[in-house]
């Protein structure tokens, strides 16, 4: 059974043999495990991923805000 991963920060496909030790899983790299790592300890994953879904966001949040209002 072969199993393919893909690395989560560069969509790389990860062979099983790069990840000898079970340490890099799921990411294709240190590098990559790293960067993942310090986007999420960092807080920035959500906003660096998000800057145009936020904003699409932000407009459903007002879109429903105003539509709770006008309901009441
Ligand atoms: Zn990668």
């Amino acid at each position: 059974m072969v199993r393919l991963n893909t690395c989560p920060i560069c969509g790389k496909t990860v062979p099983p043999a790069t990840d000898p030790s079970g340490g890099m899983a799921p990411f294709c790299s240190q590098r990559c495990r790293e960067i993942d790592f310090f986007r999420w300890s960092d807080g920035r994953y959500a906003i660096v991923e998000s800057l145009s879904a936020d904003d699409v966001e932000i407009k459903q949040i007002e879109a429903s805000a105003s539509e709770a209002q006008s309901e009441e």
